[in-house]
């Protein structure tokens, strides 16, 4: 930063106690008598949008070819900061300006720290619910969708955003889903994508097939609440599984530092599911014609229990169920009801004359208690794909296993082999219906039950079982299995980015090439607009109907559309060359502005969207797209960004809940105009006089609880909005939305009006006698010009200011607590408002000088910038304009940008944000005042404010004490003094503390003078 060079006639005497008295009349002009503008802050907001919208904070490079602008050098630090992009409902709600607020006021921060921002925004438009709504409406989804995006870009505009629309990007266009298709394509050159025969969760209600994730614990679709359906149809698939060792690897990254929550962290690691056990054989006594081997195979991750199986499992497609079922017509229908089950049932089927052989129990003793032989079902809580489809049943060790038993066996007894590690002695036992009917689930000691293995501990007893088996000739094998699945992309709706391929009967699926793209969705016909359910684009043949691109025959256009999460796995690469038609992006672009360096959403998103998106990311990582690599001069260096990750940081904000009222009787929702609430305190409702029951919930219609953010916005203004909702909550809790207290918030900031007139009328005009290179920017140098002697109300607000900018940076670029953000900046506010002004009408010694309190309130405006943009950059020409007007500030002939515009029109936002570095060193202001505590013969007679004396040596300190005490009153009155200064009689004088308590030993005389 430049030094000031600031020549002020009479400044330095200014700063000077003893001179103070000397100070011109003409140099304060006070305004206490006159009116304050009077705050209107709607009109506040509107005045500042404007004005930002013919300039962006955003100005990094838009396009690969574009030169680099001016700000760009001087910026060489990017921040990619980019909030989860919304779906256009239409309608904005509190949730996003919640999101969108917290991702703002970071980005501004970032901003004026000096980073090369990128802020983007964009829409997640593709999907069932806008193909859904659009539908209803009898209006094409294209139309429907593109008209709610610019209803919610209006809403969105109201909230002093600083997003840089010239990046925009809608999933819906093809311009952008051109290059989803492109990214399809290049997964499916590589193998990665795939089309396979698949039993599949169907949702009858919106006709589409679903992700296993899109499935939730009770066998629900996340989106239509429906009972899915299992289904057999060919589908697409990603081969996420090929990723998922770096997946998994790249969380242990990820948690570093916290970058990323850990609750998102642990749920992805148990989706991902990879688990160590063992695979193990299970002997058929009557080997089954059809299955040659005569064994069942089963994962375990628990050998160490095996002494306690009690029955085996298979999955309705294991092959000797399927053999015994052509047979078995009973069975058959079993199978063929299988999914029509609950996705928790717990339903089995015995199967006659199967019964299978325990390995251990080639190691049976007196005191074991193996079962064997033993019976065999097929069951539908078996999954096909998990370990071999066959489980071995432990119900004394495992619930799944436990709740089958009790289903299928009743009360018979349950045997438990593994006891708690605290048991000495650990002795068998079984488990009967009525009393502590429950597995013991965890690792402990195996009982008397487990023969030669008993008294090891479960983790011991997995090794030697493996050993003992493997010498023993049995088939044994450390494995490991992982609970991911590859990622079904198949939708059978319109309303996404229609899969590139064709199906020819000669050549059979041929990929559309590339220049083709992208393959466009047609218009949909009127009649097509009616009805509900299924897939549209089967019934258009003329878009169906093709020429295969390899032989030119006839042939069809697959009519499945991609899982939406397929355009959101990527879309914020786009960003960052949002309008290149060649490529999805520039790959220099990439490796310059990526990964995104913070990302904010809710934690709805923890598992799905953040795994396939950071699948995509490390997948393009493998591709030239965006190398891991950076190749200069022919050498090739590992670029220390990229480590394949989209991510950097992750915060995931709270949800919003609304205040809901209830009838305490009968617990019905009660709609707004039920609810007499003259008296807030004490609402009552309206027919009964009762009053209602107040809690904090999701928002929702039914609880007629919900809040429409623009409608606040226009009553209490924007900057008022998001101070009390950042105020109202940590970022990452829920946040209980009450209006109401943001009066509280309308209060700071007429303080802050009130002081900031103080300020800037206690400078104008002769603030400025000698006008110079003055640039605001570097205003702060002028504390470190000014002569040490601060007084204590200066010290005071210095060491305030030290502490609040400490905290405000903190939370802004490490802990994102926002919301002490705001009440520090409201107690800093507080504490510049309780001073006043040195001037020849109040010359007090806790006044403090004009040009100390100027530059508090101008931190205090930049530190609360972010937060309040348009109010701060209202006050922020409210403070300047005086020194505006007398010539005081002008702008320099540099070529900085800062400079050249720093008259008349200059925004805070242009301004440096304020460091502690500014300020004059800590040290120094550590000399502040504190409180000694006299004491004569050990007993407290008065306290005095006593300036810490810093490092003194011992006999200044006392010299400096008795100085005080000799001027205070309360010395006067409890001390006689010698006539050299010393105080009458006294043998001792003990200095405890650096002076935090001084003792005076006085023989004879207990209380002092008096
Ligand atoms: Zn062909």
């Amino acid at each position: 930063m430049k030094p000031l060079s600031l020549q002020i006639s009479g400044y330095k005497w200014l700063n000077s106690r003893r001179t103070r008295s000397h100070v011109p009349l003409n140099l304060y002009r006070w305004s206490s008598t006159a009116q304050l503008p009077r705050l209107d802050f709607p009109s506040i907001d509107a005045k500042w949008r404007n004005y930002w919208s013919k300039r962006s904070l955003d100005t990094s490079q838009s396009s690969s070819t574009s030169s680099q602008t001016p700000d760009h050098v001087a910026r060489p630090q990017k921040y990619y900061i980019c909030p989860m992009f919304p779906y256009p409902s239409g309608t904005l709600h509190m949730g996003h300006l919640r999101n969108y607020a917290v991702a703002d006021v970071l980005a501004r921060y970032r901003h004026m720290a000096g980073y090369d921002v990128i802020h983007p925004l964009g829409w997640d438009a593709f999907g069932l619910p806008a193909e859904n709504a659009a539908i209803e409406r009898g209006v094409d989804p294209a139309e429907w969708t593109i008209s709610n995006i610019y209803k919610m870009k209006e809403q969105l505009e109201l909230m002093n955003g600083s997003w840089a629309w010239h990046r925009e990007i809608a999933t819906c266009h093809p311009d952008f889903y051109k290059h989803t298709q492109s990214i399809f394509l290049m997964l499916y050159e590589r193998g990665l994508a795939y089309q396979e025969d698949a039993l599949v969760n169907w949702d009858p209600v919106d006709g589409t097939v679903l992700a296993n994730e899109q499935v939730d614990a009770n066998g629900f679709s996340w989106r239509s609440g429906a009972k899915v359906e299992k289904k057999n149809l060919k589908q697409w698939f990603l081969k996420i599984t090929d990723f998922k060792e770096d997946l998994l690897n790249g969380l242990k990254l990820l948690s570093e530092g916290n970058k990323w929550p850990e609750r998102v962290i642990s749920m992805q690691k148990n989706w991902l599911g990879k688990c160590n056990g063992i695979k193990l054989q299970f002997n058929i006594e009557n080997s089954i014609k059809g299955d040659e081997s005569g064994t069942v195979e089963v994962f375990t991750t628990r050998a160490d229990t095996l002494f306690g199986v009690q029955y085996l499992a298979l999955s309705l497609k294991h092959p000797i169920v399927e053999f015994i079922a052509k047979e078995n017509p009973e069975l058959q229908a079993f199978i063929d009801n299988g999914p029509t089950l609950p996705l928790d049932s717990k339903a089995g089927f015995l199967l006659p004359d199967v019964r299978a052989i325990n390995p251990m129990s080639a190691f049976g003793g007196a005191t074991t208690k193996v079962q064997t032989p033993i019976p065999v079902y097929a069951a539908p809580y078996v999954l096909d794909d998990y370990g071999s489809g066959a489980v071995m049943g432990v119900p004394g060790h495992d619930p799944r296993d436990h709740a089958f038993w009790r289903e299928n066996k009743g009360s018979k007894p349950i045997l438990t082999v593994i006891a708690p590690n605290s048991q000495a002695s650990p002795v068998s036992s079984f488990l009967i219906p009525g009393e502590d009917d429950v597995p013991f689930m965890e690792r402990g000691i195996l009982t008397v039950a487990s023969g030669p293995f008993s008294g090891l501990t479960s983790d011991e007893a997995i090794v030697k079982i493996v050993e003992k088996l493997q010498a023993d000739g049995q088939y044994a094998e450390p494995s490991e299995t992982w609970r991911l699945r590859d990622w079904l992309i198949s939708r059978q709706r319109y309303w996404g980015a229609p899969i590139p391929i064709v199906h020819c009967g000669s050549c059979g699926t041929v990929p559309v090439p590339t220049y083709d793209l992208p393959v466009a969705l047609p218009k949909l016909r009127k009649d097509q607009l009616k009805c509900k359910g299924g897939n549209p684009l089967e019934d258009i043949p003329e878009w169906v109907n093709t020429q295969c691109p390899k032989c030119q025959q006839p042939a069809k256009r697959e009519t499945d559309t991609m899982d939406t999460f397929m355009d959101s796995s990527w879309y914020y690469f786009r960003y960052i060359d949002p309008r290149n038609e060649a490529a999805p992006f520039d790959k220099t672009l990439a490796s310059r502005l990526l990964p995104v360096d913070l990302y904010i959403g809710g934690v709805e998103h923890a598992i799905l969207h953040l795994l396939y998106a950071r699948f995509i990311a490390r997948f393009l990582a493998t591709t030239d797209l965006w190398p891991p690599d950076i190749v200069e001069d022919g050498s090739t260096t590992p670029d220390p960004a990229n480590i394949g990750e989209p991510f950097k940081e992750l915060i995931t904000q709270g949800m919003v809940h609304g205040r809901t009222y209830s009838d305490p009787e009968t617990q019905r929702f009660l709609r707004p105009e039920e609810v007499d609430l003259t008296d807030l305190e004490q609402p009552k409702i309206k027919n009964s006089e009762v009053t209602p029951k107040i809690s904090f919930e999701k928002m929702s219609k039914s609880k007629y609880n919900g809040v429409d953010p623009t409608i606040c916005i226009n009553k209490h203004g924007a900057d008022a909005t998001r101070a009390h909702m950042l105020f109202q909550a940590p970022v990452r809790d829920v946040l209980e939305w009450d209006e109401e207290r943001i009066v509280g918030i309308h209060r700071w900031f007429h303080r802050i009006w009130r002081i900031v007139h103080t300020a800037s009328s206690s400078t104008t005009p002769d603030f400025s006698p000698e006008p110079t290179t003055y640039s605001p920017r570097a205003h702060f140098t002028i504390f470190n010009s000014v002569s040490s002697e601060y007084n204590d109300t200066e010290q005071d607000l210095l060491i305030t200011l030290r502490q609040t900018i400490d905290s405000v940076r903190t939370a802004y670029s490490e802990t994102y607590a926002l919301n002490t953000a705001v009440s520090d900046l409201i107690k800093l506010t507080n504490t510049i408002d309780s001073t006043s002004i040195f001037s020849p009408e109040n010359q007090s010694q806790s006044a403090v000088n004009p040009v100390v309190y100027f530059d508090a309130v101008s931190v205090l405006l930049r530190l609360m910038a972010p937060i309040t943009p348009a109010f701060a950059e209202e006050c922020w020409e409210a403070l300047l304009a005086p020194l505006k007007a007398s010539g005081f500030i002008r702008s320099t002939p540099s070529s900085s940008r800062i400079a050249q515009e720093a008259l008349p029109s200059s925004s805070i936002f242009d301004m440096v944000f304020p460091e502690t570095a500014h300020l004059p060193p800590a040290a120094f202001l550590e000399r502040r005042s504190m409180p000694c505590a006299v004491q004569i013969n050990g007993k407290v007679k008065f306290v005095l404010q006593l300036r810490d004396s810093g490092d003194v040596g011992e006999d200044e300190l006392r010299k400096r004490i008795l100085g005080v005490i000799k001027e205070s009153e309360d010395g006067k009155r409890y001390f006689e003094f010698t006539e050299d200064g010393d105080i009458e009689g006294v043998k001792k004088m003990i200095v405890v503390s650096r002076g935090r308590t001084v003792n005076f030993v006085v023989p004879g005389k207990g209380k002092g003078k008096k």
